[in-house]
Parts: C-alpha cells; sequence; structure tokens
C-alpha cells in the first residue's frame, strides 16, 4: 500500500494488498493494517461525474465521487489504470474516479465544487497512480478531448497525460501526485495489460 508523505486520512493500496473489490478479506487486512473501519462507503462506478454525500457505509449508488463528513467512515473507489483522487478539506474528505471519461466530464472539479458548495473546500489533494502517458496509448477521439495534454507513449504512439489534466482541474490546490504507472508496473492491477477484473483501491477518510 502506498501512504501520502503527510499524514493525512488517505492510502492507495497495491496488487500485494489483494483484490479489495471483490474481496472482503483483502479489504479487511488493509483495513486493519491503517487502522480504520473495514466497512467502506463505496460506489457502483459508472465512468461519470455525478457525485454522492456518502450517509454510511456500503453502496452508496451510482456515482463516481462520494465525500463525507463522518468520522470514521472510509471513502473509497476501485481502479485498475484509472486514478482516484483523495481531497481533503478541514472536516470533510472526498474521492474520485477518473479514466479519460471520467476526466472529460470534470468528476474531479465536480467533487470539489459540490463539497465547496457545501461549505467543506477541499484544501489538499492526493492523485494516486494509474495509467500514466508512457502507456496510456489512445486514438484521436480521445485525445481530441484533451488537447493541451497529448503526448506520445514510451513506444512512439499518441497517448494523453490523465494526471497533468486532473491536476489542472483542481487549479489553486495543493495537490500530490503519486509515482506509479499501473499499465507497465507489476505492483499494480491493470485492466489494460491483463483484463483482469481485479481492482485496488482509492481510500479516504478524516483523520
Ligand atoms: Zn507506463
Amino acid at each position: 500500500m502506498i501512504r501520502p508523505p503527510v499524514g493525512a486520512g488517505a492510502a492507495f493500496s497495491e496488487a500485494g494488498d489483494g483484490d479489495v473489490r471483490n474481496d472482503p478479506t483483502a479489504r479487511g487486512g488493509l483495513s486493519r493494517r491503517l487502522g480504520i473501519a473495514t466497512e467502506w462507503a463505496t460506489l457502483r462506478q459508472v465512468h461519470g461525474a455525478h457525485v454522492v454525500e456518502a450517509v454510511g457505509p456500503g453502496p452508496q449508488g451510482e456515482a463516481d465521487a462520494i465525500w463525507t463528513t463522518r468520522n470514521g467512515l472510509p471513502v473509497g473507489v476501485f481502479t485498475a489504470d484509472c486514478f482516484g483522487v483523495v481531497l481533503h478539506a478541514d472536516d470533510a474528505v472526498g474521492v474520485a474516479h477518473a479514466g479519460w471519461r471520467g476526466a472529460r466530464s470534470g468528476v474531479v472539479s465536480r467533487l470539489a465544487a459540490v463539497m465547496s458548495e457545501a461549505g467543506h473546500a477541499p484544501r489538499r489533494a492526493m492523485v494516486g497512480p494509474g495509467i500514466r502517458a508512457c502507456c496510456f496509448e489512445v486514438g484521436l477521439e480521445v485525445a481530441e478531448h484533451f488537447p493541451g495534454a497529448q503526448t506520445t507513449t514510451t513506444w512512439g504512439t499518441l497517448s494523453v497525460d490523465l494526471p497533468a489534466v486532473i491536476v489542472t482541474q483542481l487549479g489553486g490546490l495543493d495537490v500530490d501526485v503519486i509515482e506509479g504507472c499501473t499499465r507497465h508496473e507489476d505492483r499494480f492491477f491493470s485492466h489494460r495489460r491483463d483484463g483482469t477484473r481485479q481492482r485496488q483501491t482509492a481510500l479516504g477518510w478524516i483523520p
């Protein structure tokens, strides 16, 4: 698992932590190592920009961003190439699931806006591991949505720098971008590499 450098309530799991989406035992083990509740508030993720406020543990509906002001309630999204992004306010925490579709629809800035409108403006953000520009080969139909973030893969084809897009969408916030490319580093699950149904998590909680 990856912990942010500062003691904020956030963690990003790796393949070695197990399939935390589908395996309750893996989820429990990760929770115990983090010292947090084993029941997380989660979503049915659909690559959109809908935001929900978590009212308790368990599934909170169909959305791609979730936040809470409840102490002791972890909020989590599951990823296997998409990026998990954790936002911390003084008394609230949110997490978003952003692949290229989520980035295109602005799910991360939408989460920040919803938290701000509720009086919990985020002050700090962490962008977790995901498929980086080195490996995110795309066609023109994807790249055209990100004119300022087009680059090339390590094998010379068109790619998009999604973390750069996300950081731009979080303009004004203090953002830590965690290292790690899920596709070319074996320590992560990668849908592109393996077609896996296994997932890692990006978790946030109020510390
Ligand atoms: Zn890579």
